[in-house]
């Protein structure tokens, strides 16, 4: 296959599905312009961190004139400087000396060892049933009203983002992977948790799931009478549009998303944008049309990326686009303590300072949205501020979502701290020694409240 072939061919919309992989990777990088070293190192990082791109993002969202500093190029293609310079150096050698398969492997996974591949015990967060039995895979009950759902076939996306922290069960490492082709055992579950009201189909992208695959797991999930609401987090409208316009089984998927509303419960099509320029082609324009037109809301959420969305027009416009087609914004998160972290990463107070300013500009329709937000191991922290309590700088923050109801809601301070760009970087303010979510029940409250904070 020709690239220059493919690019002559018309636009992307009502093709099939074509995904370009590591094999393309040189031929891309050199029509972004990128010289013979820099391509190499470029295979180096994707010998590490998994690379896929498909023709629609190819030929409708990239700028390629703008390349490789196109926020969409930015997006899907790895970076030379994603990793330690060692690291790719070592990988570049290997590449360039024809190194065996194996050898590869074996220096990449040990590389890949070194990046929090499951950040916040993503792997023990299997369900521990009240009676005993054995944990559920492929699922995470982290929070009291919301299960997590890793459906086995919904496992890879219709591409990849650079900054993903579920990269590791891209790279085709078997133990690295988490997931379920269990349904009978979490509706199950949902009868003996009637706690449970909202169920999270994630993956990968579960939209990358055909429409019959798709319905054998949410079907029986339309019985289960204390079910509200089933979520789909997907980026299937910024990836592939045309899974709800002209592929095949576009109009099979939207009959099942009717079907969900007519069981009485609310569809929660969790779109993630990065980018306000996703939202540009007709063809994405067209599919938030098919969708809400079945009755299910799109949310929209994103992390916010270094290089990619970091400052506040960006956000803005994106909320602006959102709002105008419909859909609600819900969440900015902070870029999670894995992969190539040092790379994305934005530190917290000005994290907190893009999001205000986008946040001051738009109607209240869009500050329906939180952040910026961190999930972390304990729950989903809030920066909500940064101010002067007792003369000290402190950052002020809640639990949007926490894995103690208890600590839901309730503010608390940490020490304002400019670099700081996660929640273990954080130390309590205000004398406490400790903070809300690291208590142990039996200790006395005192030790955490703090002298300035009665
Ligand atoms: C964000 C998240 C949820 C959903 O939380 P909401 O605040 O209801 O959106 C559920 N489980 C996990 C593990 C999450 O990170």
């Amino acid at each position: 296959m020709s690239l220059t072939h493919d690019a002559a061919l018309s636009p992307s919309a009502g093709r099939r599905f074509r995904a370009y992989t590591t094999k393309h990777l040189d031929e891309l990088t050199a029509r972004a312009g990128l010289g013979e070293a820099e391509r190499l190192a470029v295979r180096a990082v994707a010998t590490v961190l998994p690379f896929r791109v498909n023709s629609y993002v190819i030929d409708e969202l990239i700028d390629w004139d703008a390349a490789p500093d196109d926020p969409i190029y930015r997006l899907v293609f790895p970076q030379a400087d994603m990793l330690p310079e060692s690291d790719v150096s070592r990988m570049a050698d290997l590449l360039r000396r024809d190194a065996s398969r194996q050898e590869v492997n074996t220096a990449a996974n040990e590389i890949r060892g070194r990046l929090n591949p499951h950040p916040a015990g993503q792997m023990e967060l299997n369900v521990p049933t009240a009676d005993g039995k054995d944990p559920l895979e492929g699922m995470q009950h982290k929070y009291h009203e919301t299960v997590l759902f890793f459906p086995k076939q919904g496992q890879t996306c219709h591409a990849y983002c650079t900054y993903c922290f579920r990269w590791a069960q891209f790279v085709g490492e078997p133990d690295l992977k988490f997931a379920s082709g269990e349904i009978d055992h979490l509706v199950e579950y949902l009868h003996n948790h009637p706690e449970v009201t909202s169920v999270l189909f994630t993956g990968g992208d579960p939209m990358i799931m055909g429409d019959s695959v798709l319905r054998r797991y949410i079907e029986p999930l339309l019985g289960v009478e204390t079910l509200e609401s089933i979520r789909i987090g997907t980026k299937a409208l910024g990836y592939w549009p045309q899974r709800f316009t002209t592929d095949p089984d576009a109009d099979d998927t939207l009959r099942l998303f009717e079907e969900v509303v007519a069981s009485g419960k609310n569809l929660a099509f969790m779109a993630h944008f990065s980018h306000p320029n996703e939202m540009a082609p007709a063809l994405v324009q067209q599919a938030v049309t098919r969708i809400r037109n079945t009755g299910a809301v799109i949310r929209t959420q994103a992390p916010l990326i270094r290089t990619i969305n970091d400052d506040s027009a960006t956000w803005e416009s994106m909320w602006r686009t959102h709002v105008r087609h419909g859909m609600v914004p819900y969440y900015m998160f902070v870029e999670r303590d894995t992969g190539p972290q040092d790379y994305f990463a934005v530190p917290l107070a000005e994290a907190y300072e893009i999001f205000r300013g986008a946040f001051a500009n738009v109607s209240g329709l869009a500050r329906t949205v939180r952040g910026p937000s961190m999930s972390a191991t304990p729950g989903k922290v809030c920066i909500d501020g940064v101010t002067e309590v007792a003369g000290e700088k402190v950052f002020v923050c809640h639990f949007i979502q926490a894995r103690d109801p208890e600590l839901v809601g309730k503010p608390f301070f940490a020490r304002y701290d400019e670099k700081a760009v996660w929640l273990s970087d954080l130390e309590p303010a205000l004398g406490a020694t400790r903070f809300p979510h690291e208590r142990d029940p039996r200790e006395d409250a005192s030790a955490l409240v703090g002298a300035a904070h009665p």
